[in-house]
Order: C-alpha cells, then structure tokens, then sequence
C-alpha cells in the first residue's frame, strides 16, 4: 500500500504476476507445442534447443524428410518388412531442431525434448556440440537403443536430466486476450499439479 503525500488516499501498487511460466517449463512445452505439428499418428515428439542467454535457436518435430511426402511413406510400426515401417524413413525431433538452427553453432547449448533421446539423436546431439539433454519422458529406459545413448553421452560429457514440470498442465485459451484489464485471474491458464 502507498500514502499518497498530498490525499492520504490509499493506492494499491500492482504487484509483478508471480504464477508466470519459469524457463524450463517454457521451453519444454515449446517442446511440446511443436510436437502437435507431427502427423505421427502413434508418436508425437518435439524439441528445443536454447543457448546460454536462453534464446530458442532451433525447434524441431519428428516427421518425414522434406519433399519426401508424409502421404505415400508408411507410418507403421509394424510390418513383415521393414521398409513398410516408419523406421527407415522418420526423422526424430532432436534431428529437425539441430539442423533448423538459426544460430551459427549449437555448442554449449541445451536440448528440450519430450522423451529421452536415442542413440541416433545421442550422435546428433554430441556431434553438434549441444552440452546438455532435458527430458520429460524415459519410458524406453532399457532398450538397446536408450542405452547406447546414455553410453555415447557419457563418454562425450554430455549432462542428462529429468524435467519435473511445476504445472502438470499448461492452457493456451486464444480469448484471453480479449479480457478487459482487471479481469484477468491467471494468464496463461494452468492447472497446478494435484
Ligand atoms: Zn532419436
């Protein structure tokens, strides 16, 4: 509360909002919104490089290579033969997000990216010069694949960890910009963990 000197009216000071998105669950849900681009209809994948001044310098999704149409390629998981699966033909999120870069290198950077990154992407990542991997998701912990990853990003001295996100949920509401001012109680909408 402030005096005014001259009135003696009491005048509320707004405070700063304090529910405002931190960094880290920012960049996981740009992850996460890019995602929603995939036509993957089994697996939606995003990621987001950010350098040290935490400027976004690549997003990425995981789909098929460009002018190679997402039509006439198979999305299966399955097939008697291989070439009928997605597998030969997918490009994975970290791939899309490396090489989108609108920055000179991606060295020192840090990769956000939904699920933990295989080992294709784990070559990707190193090779690029990315420093450090924050996942939401391990759920393919112990195939081969996520442990030849976790062995390459070892030796390379690439840094993993874990996102726990403050917000379980995040709600864009594109009305919400039309609100009169005052009106407004949370923005952007989120749900707390329960
Ligand atoms: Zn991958």
């Amino acid at each position: 509360m402030l005096v005014s000197a001259n009135t003696s009216v009491l005048t509320e000071k707004s405070q700063k909002r304090v529910d405002y998105l931190q960094w880290s669950d920012y960049f996981m849900a740009i992850a996460f919104l890019s995602a929603m681009r995939s036509k993957d209809p089994n697996s939606q994948v995003g990621a987001c490089v950010v350098n040290k001044e935490k400027k976004i310098v690549g997003i990425g999704y995981n789909g098929m290579p460009n002018g190679c149409s997402d039509d006439d390629l198979p999305w299966n998981r399955e097939a008697d033969n291989i070439l009928d699966t997605k597998y030969p033909y997918v490009c994975h999120a970290e791939m899309n997000a490396i090489l989108n870069k609108n920055s000179a290198d991606l060295k020192d950077c840090t990769i956000y990216v939904a699920l933990f990154p295989c080992n294709e992407c784990a070559k990707l990542i190193i090779q690029s010069g990315i420093k450090e991997i924050v996942y939401l998701s391990d759920k393919y912990h112990n195939d081969y694949k996520m442990v030849a990853s976790r062995q390459l990003l070892d030796m390379a001295g690439v840094k993993y960890r874990q996102h726990i996100p403050q917000h379980s949920q995040i709600l864009i509401d594109f009305d919400s910009i039309n609100i009169p001012v005052g009106k407004h109680h949370k923005e952007p909408k989120s749900v707390s963990s329960p």
